[in-house]
């Protein structure tokens, strides 16, 4: 599409200027992190006519808008994507080709804004992406992290984390908007005073503690539309009248400890993935962004309307996951408080406003907050929980007369915790899982209850990802090939016509050019893999990769001990023809997570002992990329041949790795959990390797308490020497202790957790039967094309524009 805002000559000219005015320099004198900030400049010059114009839209039309509210948003770099959505790429490409700059250059200087850990933070960045490309109205809500998700390092194969100071050289993108700021309250007591003039109770907070939230605008940049939404994440600042106040009664500790907390509160994303920690600092976090959303979004509406009571109909706080769930009692607050509503008209208000979403049923990730703490951060809020559990509570005794068990189960407040999950659902208008099969657990199991009482609020929106970036621009090469055989650039808007390519599958010369363009992505990621691990593979190899968060319920350790077992099959089996393979990793482990960390150091110890080996002839290779982030993300997914989802089945609410892999053509070995389902529907059974227990099954064994690994250790030679080989030294210098831990959590229960709780073991066999398969199936090059492409073109399904019309026509009512 010809994009008629784009000047090339006006924009050299920008160029060159930002780099006098920004450095004082010429542009030949500019080194490359200089040129970043000019072009970035130039970018959002080009951006901001745009962004005005759709804020005036909005005010105009009034339409109901979107707040979409997260502790995560997994962004990625935003120059290329912007330039993409612009549909100035190529143009911007050419201008700074005459000025004799590089644009990938350029793009690989912008620090990923990792403000989230993975899957739940990537999907809220595609849901803005798909957002703005439809047209909706709609903010992103959430915090500006001084620092990131941190970098990860490899360190003599051990995970190392440093800092990842994100904004170290600024971010030419963002605003800051001063007048927006607000004041935060934490602690302190409630006072209760009543209004003898209005009939009034009054509830006043008092010996609180205070920060400003100062909140900052990064323009979210439609496809080819120019509707240019906002996603606005808060920093924290003292609130300086205070300090100065407190420093002229002479309070330096009152002024210090408003720093501090200002400092404190932003400092950090906690880098937990399905994982519930309960520290203080988090839930200061929570409320911390979703008071000063609630606080502006209220304002706003306020500004163009008279009645607070149909707040509903302007405004919809989707709540990702149940971190900002505080936003319902904070609401209630607002409503009762500051607009001295009636419980009943805020409760109508609230409930008709917010809609929650569920991305897990790990028992470790439930939010759980205790009370001494909850009631003692915010004592207000607080009190009003306990309000919506005393009439949730009289209801559910109403449904089930005498059933004291249901009224356990189902308390908000019970056990001396607040139940963040219970909160959501009862105050929510909108329960919804991430995939089919998620959602009907949800249904049958963890939510039996509620959806008994309450089965219209519950539905399934499964999950989806944005195809400009994690084709357009991750993947040009395919992306201009499907393109030329679509013979329009529509998918681009509607991926539904990607099954226009089915009829490829069948022909010669496309599937010749589609591996081409497999080969060259894969020689790119050699390239890289070379550069930064210093290890030379061979792009024509089978490239199997699986990155994606470490955590055990993922089994990276089923991945890795299978690895083992083919090394150990060469070594035993020289004469045998074995395909040339290399398994390829990359996950961040939490920084407290010991065992996912000792998974990281067993792949690398796997690694040196195997890519070492002169004996195997570079039969079988492995690499662990460093620091699995987005950017390097775009690179690998095109690369992939192998896409492996091996989470034990159930475990997986959705992934959405697992479509980034379909899309760029690579076939899904994997369990039935999760988006697998669906995407097995999609492309068929025969474009897929799929293996291992069903979720029933895993939960039918999870309600016996478990299964005896020792059958399988016992009865199947090859587990046991692989198992054998984690404590007698093979990978680890000879120490025998090294991998105990991981020895023991196959084999032995604790009082804490069932003996190989995730199934390895037990889905081995059935691992390496499939994996077999993928090698027979990759020697059929002419079958393995064919089953790659299909992949590509029946992965329609799977745009977050898909999913984000669903949200739009079935919750949000747009
Ligand atoms: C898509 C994505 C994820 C989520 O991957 P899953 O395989 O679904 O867990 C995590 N991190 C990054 C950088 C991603 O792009």
């Amino acid at each position: 599409m010809y994009n008629p805002r784009f000047e090339k000559e006006a924009f050299k000219k920008d160029v060159t200027n930002n780099i006098k005015t920004l450095f004082r320099k010429e542009l030949h004198e500019a080194n490359l992190q200089e040129l970043y900030q000019a072009v970035s400049y130039a970018v959002k010059e080009a951006i901001i006519d745009d962004w005005i114009e759709t804020q005036k839209k909005i005010d105009k039309e009034d339409p109901k808008i979107v707040y979409y509210m997260s502790m995560e948003f997994l962004m990625g770099r935003a120059l290329g994507n912007n330039l993409i959505n612009m549909t100035a790429y190529k143009e911007v490409k050419e201008a700074l080709d005459e000025l004799g700059i590089d644009l990938n250059m350029v793009e690989d200087q912008e620090p990923d804004p990792a403000l989230g850990n993975g899957g739940l933070g990537r999907l809220a960045a595609c849901f803005l992406d798909s957002l703005a490309t439809l047209g909706y109205a709609a903010y992103g809500c959430g915090i500006r992290y001084r620092y990131g998700m941190f970098k990860q390092k490899i360190k003599d194969g051990y995970q190392v984390e440093k800092p990842d100071n994100w904004l170290k050289y600024g971010n030419p993108f963002e605003l800051r908007r001063p007048e927006y700021a607000k004041e935060i309250r934490f602690g302190g007591n409630i006072r209760v005073e009543y209004d003898d003039t209005t009939g009034k109770t009054l509830f006043k907070q008092e010996n609180y503690e205070s920060v400003l939230a100062v909140p900052y605008d990064y323009p979210i940049v439609g496809y080819g539309n120019g509707q240019v939404n906002t996603l606005r994440i808060w920093d924290a600042e003292p609130i300086v009248d205070f300090q100065l106040e407190s420093f002229e009664r002479g309070d330096y500790h009152k002024a210090v400890e408003q720093q501090n907390l200002a400092k404190t509160i932003v400092e950090v994303l906690y880098p937990n993935d399905n994982h519930y920690a309960g520290k203080e600092l988090r839930l200061k976090q929570q409320y911390f962004f979703v008071s000063a959303s609630l606080q502006l979004a209220v304002d706003k509406y306020m500004k163009s309307h008279d009645d607070i009571h149909k707040l509903y109909e302007k405004a919809t706080f989707q709540m990702n996951d149940t971190h900002p769930t505080v936003a319902v009692a904070e609401l209630m607050r607002i409503l009762l408080d500051d607009y001295q509503l009636e419980w009943n008209e805020a409760w109508e208000i609230t409930t008709k406003a917010c809609a929650y979403t569920n991305h897990t049923i790990m028992a470790e990730a439930l939010e759980k907050w205790p009370i001494d703490l909850f009631s003692r951060l915010l004592p207000r809020v607080y009190q009003i929980i306990q309000e919506i559990d005393r009439r949730f509570l009289i209801k559910v005794r109403e449904m089930y007369p005498g059933n004291e068990e249901k009224v356990k189960k189902m308390a908000i407040l019970r056990d001396g915790q607040v139940k963040m999950a219970h909160l959501a659902i009862v105050a929510g208008y909108s329960v919804n899982g991430v995939a089919r099969l998620h959602t009907e657990i949800l249904k049958k199991r963890e939510l039996r209850d509620f959806y008994e009482m309450m089965p219209e609020k519950f539905n399934n929106k499964t999950n989806g990802i944005t195809q400009r970036r994690f084709l357009m621009h991750g993947n040009p090469l395919l992306a201009d090939w499907v393109t030329e055989k679509l013979g329009t650039k529509d998918w681009i808007t509607d991926l539904s016509l990607m099954s226009g390519l089915k009829k490829y599958a069948e022909d010669d010369v496309a599937r010749a050019e589609f591996m081409e363009i497999k080969f060259k992505n894969k020689e790119r990621l050699a390239k890289y893999i070379l550069e930064h691990n210093g290890i030379e593979v061979d792009p024509r190899s089978i490239f199997d990769v699986q990155v994606k968060r470490l955590h055990e319920y993922k089994r990276q350790l089923l991945n890795i001990l299978h690895v083992m077992y083919l090394y150990n099959q060469i070594k035993q089996h020289p004469e045998k023809s074995f395909y040339p393979r290399t398994f390829i990793f990359g996950a961040k482990a939490s920084a407290g997570y010991v065992r996912a960390k000792e998974i990281i150091k067993l792949i690398n110890s796997v690694a040196e002992v195997v890519n070492n080996d002169r004996s195997i002839n570079g039969k079988l290779k492995v690499v662990f990329i460093e620091d699995y982030r987005v950017s390097n993300a775009e690179m690998i997914f095109a690369a992939a041949d192998v896409s492996e989802q091996i989470s034990t089945a159930s475990k997986e609410a959705s992934g959405t790795g697992n479509m980034k892999f379909m899309l760029n053509g690579a076939p899904t070995l994997g369990t039935m959990d999760g988006a697998n389902v669906e995407i097995v529907e999609e492309v068929g059974r025969e474009n897929a390797f799929i293996f291992g227990l069903s979720s029933d099954e895993v939960m039918n064994y999870e309600k016996h308490g478990g299964y005896d690994p020792y059958e399988i250790y016992n009865n199947d030679p090859d587990v046991r020497r692989v198992v054998d080989q984690l404590v007698d030294g093979t990978y680890a210098d000879g120490d025998t202790e090294r991998y105990r831990d991981l020895y023991n959590c196959l084999l032995k229960s604790t009082p804490y957790d069932k003996a190989d709780m995730y199934f390895i073991l037990k889905d081995f066999r059935s691992y390496a039967d499939a994996q077999e398969q993928v090698e027979k199936a990759y020697r059929n090059k002419d079958g393995w094309a064919k089953m790659a492409l299909l992949n590509t073109a029946c992965c329609g399904k799977f745009s977050s524009d898909r999913t984000i019309q669903e949200y739009v026509d079935d919750i949000w009512k747009l």
